[in-house]
């Protein structure tokens, strides 16, 4: 068993009138976990980051997304937890719904925590996270730091350095397909009239 942490995230959601999935809090030992980086249309245009810790998603809201460059730091704006199967959503949540909009599922992969003292679940209760992560836009050593911050909801997203530290490759901008459907943004909102 493990404990459900997704009642903010079913508060907020009506799930006759969304599309996204209800889902539950799973553990799956046996397996890497996952991460997605979801490009999300809402009021805003954002990405958001989600870790698999503890059976849920954990989710980061990144105004301005992942970059490649270790000189940049990313404000992270850490959200309700998701459920695992938020993970494989791509489409669009209707107007008057939380977060109207179509979301993209713009990477997706496997990572690990690369530092082994503590779990992942105790470096995200510490707020000090690094991980290697293995998409297909966003490779290897990323920092998540919370900062002082009264309310601690704010985080920096920074790339560590290493082979795929790039400062000049900036993917936000050039890379603008799904990873799972290869559509754009527009596509998929498209699609769902
Ligand atoms: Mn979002």
């Amino acid at each position: 068993m493990v404990q459900d942490t997704l009642s903010s995230y079913r508060k907020k959601r009506n799930f006759k009138k969304t599309p996204e999935p209800l889902g539950r809090a799973k553990k799956r030992t046996a397996k890497a976990p996952i991460f997605v980086i979801q490009k999300h249309d809402a009021t805003r245009l954002h990405y958001d980051l989600r870790l698999e810790i503890d059976g849920v998603l954990k989710s980061w809201a990144v105004p301005k997304g992942p970059s490649t460059n270790p000189k940049d730091k990313r404000l992270a704006i850490q959200t309700e937890d998701h459920p695992l199967a938020y993970a494989n959503f791509e489409g669009v949540i209707p107007e008057d719904n939380y977060g109207a909009g179509p979301v993209m599922i713009w990477d997706k992969g496997t990572y690990r925590s690369i530092k082994r003292e503590m779990s992942m679940s105790d470096w995200f209760k510490q707020g000090h996270i690094e991980v290697k992560l293995k998409g297909k836009k966003i490779q290897g050593d990323y920092a998540l730091i919370r900062t002082n911050f009264p309310g601690k909801k704010r985080w920096l997203l920074i790339k560590m350095k290493d082979q795929y530290a790039d400062a000049r490759r900036k993917p936000t901008r050039t890379e603008n397909r799904s990873v799972v459907t290869n559509r754009t943004l527009h596509e998929i909102e498209k699609d769902a009239q």
